[in-house]
């Protein structure tokens, strides 16, 4: 048999293990364990879908042999098996999951050994502790059994091989021990049964270990002799059929982390039980990071689903509602079809009314997690947050209500996050609008000329430092009966009755220069007209009704719009600074300058904006002729 390389990626990875100084090496156990767990879950289900596939319960098992005198120790498992084609498809190659990221970390991981303990890295990490691999493996869908062999980076060998019964048996040549690694321990009952307990103790299927105990001898009753007895290491309970008082939380922790491929704990578990026409189990978990494929195609959601403590799905994406993607954990039912698939699990009525069971639990711990936990909830909120709100415009809002209580917003009140309800509930008296200003920093949006007027007015603005807010508050037009308004907008109002009056009269005077001003700026203006929203600045654009600048500014950088939809814009100036006044004098005295003044003043007000210009270099000429004049 010609031996075969590994694939580049899994190359690295392999390497990796092989010289790895990381001190948590006992994980390999774990990885192995998980793999054949997850091998009986497939043989399990096929067995109960299968007539001729059928296999008895008890016959499902995982076994550990340890031997000293030839350093091996084996993982055994009556699962489902490999085909040849799977051993070259999954163990030739870095395994699917957590690995990409894996990846990306692998290249600063040089130092950092620590990261490997943190993934899931699965079949490979076994290279941490062995020389040598013997994978023997038979299928219960083909006849051949095949073997699989390798001692690391050189490659590895696949070949046809004798085994009689469904399933693989895992041999591990252990490393030599060195000055710093006690490789030998893993062929220590002691040890053996500590890492099962640890890190396998809810498996639900018995990992088995020939022990030896001593008994009392028959013969004379001082003495002991010991004996060979198999013995189950694991309790098998699984932990979300467990009473929920009775699991401490690391328990929880621990469960999470090796069953859903995270190194941190949850931030959240939600943990219930439902008696009813429908009675199900969910132990669910909210991950206390962003997974880094979160907002990308290949995260896939979804729950694991039982039936009566048999694995039937994994990544039921159909029990979960897009806006709670982020949820991880699995549910357990007495009264679902074991036969159920992938492509009936949409149409399934009982589906249907556990998916939205678990909606409201997801929902109501949220909820209680704002109020009673505000910290964690702002964590979370920092990791998922866009998620709500993405849940919030999806479908033309029909979860609007649901969500719109869940999402914050940093305001200017504190700087803090905000609930729509907190800002709503303390808004000014008279004020009957939600004010929001859009920017990618508090920094940015604190410059925007507007911002001086509001504050002295006294308003709390929120601050939307995400592009999709205004998608949200488009969607929602607006809460508890209060308009969302843009500071933006051209219509934003804050000016008193008197103050208005005053505007008006000065706008009625400068009528001519407002028109020479619109004449000279054309089509890029609806209108040029006296600012009620400016304190310290001279001039700012602002968006007439319908599309905003931010909305500009966001199909602006989509490839898909290239020079698309464009906000209707009015420049509006401020009477009361310096610039006014010389405006006034420039069309007395010199009107044909009046053009290159507009033009210089509307194109400041759209970099103030953050918004492109159209002639960078006729901007930096009029600019220099005006130094030059002056
Ligand atoms: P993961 O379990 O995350 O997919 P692993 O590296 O642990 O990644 O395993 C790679 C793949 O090898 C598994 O997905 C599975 O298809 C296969 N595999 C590993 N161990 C076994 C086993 N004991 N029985 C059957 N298939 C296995
Ligand atoms: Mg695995």
């Amino acid at each position: 048999m010609a031996k075969k390389q590994f694939k580049a990626e899994s190359k690295r990875l392999l390497e990796m293990m092989i010289n790895s100084i990381y001190t948590n090496k006992e994980i390999f156990l774990r990885e192995l364990i998980s793999n054949a767990s997850d091998a009986l879950d497939k043989r399990h289900y096929l067995s109960l879908t299968d007539s001729s596939q059928k296999i008895s319960r008890k016959d499902l098992t995982i076994t550990i042999e340890a031997d000293k005198a030839n350093r091996t120790l084996v993982i055994e498992d009556t699962g489902i098996g490999m085909t040849e084609e799977e051993l070259e498809k999954n163990l030739g190659t870095i395994a699917k999951s957590g690995s990409a990221e894996f990846r990306a970390q692998l290249e600063k991981a040089e130092k950092n050994i620590d990261i490997i303990g943190q993934f899931g890295v699965g079949f490979y990490s076994a290279f941490m502790v062995s020389k040598r691999i013997l994978v023997e493996t038979l299928s219960a869908k083909e006849e051949q059994a095949y073997s699989w062999s390798s001692s690391g980076e050189d490659g590895y060998i696949i070949s046809p091989i004798t085994k009689e019964t469904v399933g693989t048996r895992i041999t591990l040549s252990l490393k030599e021990d060195t000055e710093d690694e006690n490789y030998s321990e893993y062929l220590e009952e002691y040890k053996l049964r500590e890492l099962v307990k640890k890190y396998s103790d809810y498996v639900r299927y018995p990992i088995r270990m020939e022990v030896t105990k001593s008994i009392p001898d028959p013969t004379d009753d001082k003495k002991t002799i010991d004996t060979k007895e198999m013995e189950t290491l694991n309790s098998m309970v699984p932990l979300w059929k467990k009473q929920k008082s009775k699991i401490k939380e690391e328990e929880y922790n621990e469960f999470y982390k090796s069953k859903f491929n995270d190194w941190e704990n949850p931030q959240k578990v939600i943990h219930y039980n439902v008696e009813g026409t429908l009675s199900y189990t969910a132990l669910l978990f909210i991950p206390s990071r962003t997974p880094y494929n979160f907002y990308y195609q290949d995260f896939e959601p979804g729950l694991q689903l039982y039936s009566k403590g048999v694995f039937i799905l994994d990544k039921a994406k159909d029990l979960l509602p897009d806006h709670f993607r982020f949820v991880t954990g699995l549910v357990d039912s007495d009264d679902l079809n074991l036969n159920i698939s992938r492509e009936i699990l949409q149409q399934d009525r009982q589906v249907r009314s556990l998916a939205k069971s678990i909606e409201k639990k997801i929902q109501s711990a949220l909820e209680d997690m704002l109020k009673n936990d505000r910290e964690n909830y702002e964590k979370f909120f920092e990791n998922f947050g866009l998620n709500l709100k993405y849940g919030i415009y999806k479908d033309y809002g029909v979860n609007k209500d649901k969500l719109q209580d869940l999402i914050l917003f940093r305001s200017s009140a504190e700087k803090k996050y905000v609930t729509l309800k907190e800002y709503t509930e303390r808004m000014k008296e008279g004020q009957d609008k939600i004010y929001y200003a859009c920017g990618s920093s508090i920094d940015e949006i604190e410059k925007l000329p507007v911002m001086g007027k509001i504050h002295e007015k006294g308003y709390e603005v929120l601050y939307f430092l995400d592009e999709r807010d205004e998608f949200v508050s488009g969607i929602m037009r607006d809460y508890d009966g209060k308009q969302f308004m843009s500071v933006s907008s051209s219509g934003l109002d804050l000016d008193t009755e008197e103050e208005k009056k005053e505007k008006e009269e000065k706008a009625a005077e400068s009528k001519g220069l407002l028109e020479a001003m619109k004449d000279a700026l054309g089509e890029r203006v609806k209108e040029v007209r006296i600012s009620s929203r400016l304190k310290d600045d001279p001039v700012c654009v602002v968006a007439d009704e319908g599309i905003s600048l931010e909305m500009e500014k966001y199909m602006a950088n989509d490839p898909m719009n290239k020079g698309g939809v464009k906000a209707v814009k009015i420049l509006e100036v401020n009477p009361d600074h310096p610039i006014f006044a010389k405006l006034q004098k420039i069309q007395n005295e010199q009107p044909e300058k009046l053009a290159d003044y507009a033009d210089v003043l509307y194109t400041q007000a759209l970099l103030i904006q953050g918004l492109p210009i159209d002639d960078p270099a006729e901007y930096a000429r009029k600019i220099t002729d005006l130094m030059i004049q002056a």
